[in-house]
């Protein structure tokens, strides 16, 4: 018998066990050479770096000349270096790192557990930016070398950005990195893998929840808490991640609840909300089922409204997920009787655990520089 290659046969077997790994294609349909760096490391671009930074100065406005970021210190650095051998430029470098990793790692994670959801909720979907869009996914394409044909295409990419992450936020520990060039150069690694992550997250759920893709007439909302109608139960939902706001429009559209209820987004949520089933009528079951469902959300408000929310008592319940949530919403809501669903473990919104016992305090003093 013929055997085609790269097939096998199995025969007389028993009890035995296949793993398969990964399965790499063989061609990618790229109409130019690969890049020389696809999906590059800490130092892969750090030349290139130096010279955007000598072109472009960074500016430092220190908020701060002490360390206290390891158990040798708190160190004074404006006269000397720290206990660790570092000195005031390179920390600011370091502090600048680890504010780009924040951000990194909050648009990341956020892009993580829409995969994991959509993946689940939905399976996997078919890439499609539609006619109007002549390169999708730019940095993903730039940066990895790759263009994703499904939605699961993306994990490779999520895991890239984690292990680079992994990797920088290693740098800022006590004893790595020690020169202010060098932190630069990481933060501006890890702007390019915050700028791929959000990319990430903003195709993921423009795919799964059906979103305009390059649609020049797509629906224009209110904003506004004047757009709220205080004669039906109002949900405000507020962060970044419209996975539960999602359901939650679902079942008004499910339940035919629209007439007694108003959902209003604040923050990116607000906008999410309003993008939902407005696309090119993919996945079916948004197509079928929640066609046009964003036009029925509202824009409550930006993040800095939130405040003016809870005193204008507009709220009868409020669902919180990810990312600029006021971290003492949960008090605010106690105080005014408002219900606050937090389904997201990232949220701080969620109540503390009363404490056990009294904290031991420390019989060593720490070391005063
Ligand atoms: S020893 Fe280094 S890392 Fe630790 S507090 Fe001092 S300067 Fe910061």
């Amino acid at each position: 018998m013929d055997k085609m290659e790269g097939s096998f046969a199995v025969e007389d077997m028993q009890n035995v066990q296949i793993n398969i790994g990964e399965i790499v294609k063989e061609v990618e349909e790229w109409d130019q050479p690969m890049g020389p760096f696809p999906c590059p490391s800490i130092a892969t671009l750090r030349d290139w770096d130096f010279k955007l930074i000598n072109r472009y100065r960074v500016f430092y406005s220190p908020i701060c000349d002490r360390c206290t970021l390891c158990t040798y210190g708190p160190c004074d650095l404006t006269r000397s270096r720290g206990a660790c051998g570092l000195d005031q430029a390179a920390q600011q470098g370091r502090i600048v790192l680890l504010a780009v990793l924040m951000g990194c790692t909050a648009h990341c994670a956020h892009g993580r557990h829409l995969y994991h959801w959509t993946l689940e909720k939905f399976g996997d979907l078919p890439f499609k930016m539609g006619e109007e869009i002549l390169v999708d996914a730019p940095l993903t394409r730039t940066v990895t070398g790759t263009k994703p044909k499904t939605l699961k295409e993306f994990g490779p990419v999520l895991s890239y950005i984690e292990e680079e992450v992994a990797q920088l936020l290693a740098c800022t520990h006590t004893g790595q990195e020690g020169n202010y060039r060098d932190f630069e150069s990481k933060a501006l690694h890890a702007g390019m893998l915050d700028s791929l992550g959000k990319e990430v997250s903003d195709m993921i759920q423009i795919i799964a929840y059906d979103m305009p893709r390059g649609d020049e007439d797509a629906p224009l909302v209110e904003c506004g808490m004047g757009t709220l109608d205080k004669d039906k139960a109002i949900l405000i939902t507020y962060g970044h991640n419209l996975a539960g706001s999602a359901e939650a429009m679902f079942y008004a559209e499910d339940n035919n609840l629209w007439g007694k209820v108003d959902i209003g987004g604040v923050c990116c949520t607000a906008i999410d909300n309003t993008r939902i089933g407005e696309g090119l009528g993919y996945p079916e079951e948004i197509n079928t089922k929640y066609r046009m469902v964003g036009t029925k959300a509202k824009i409550a408000g930006a993040m800095g409204w939130w405040r003016k929310m809870v005193e204008a008592d507009v709220m009868d319940c409020v669902m919180v997920d990810e990312q600029c949530v006021y971290t003492n919403a949960l008090q605010e809501c106690q105080e005014k009787k408002v219900p606050l669903i937090s389904p997201r473990r990232s949220s701080r919104s969620t109540p503390s655990p009363a404490p056990t016992a009294t904290p031991a305090s420390s019989s060593v003093p720490p070391t005063s520089r």
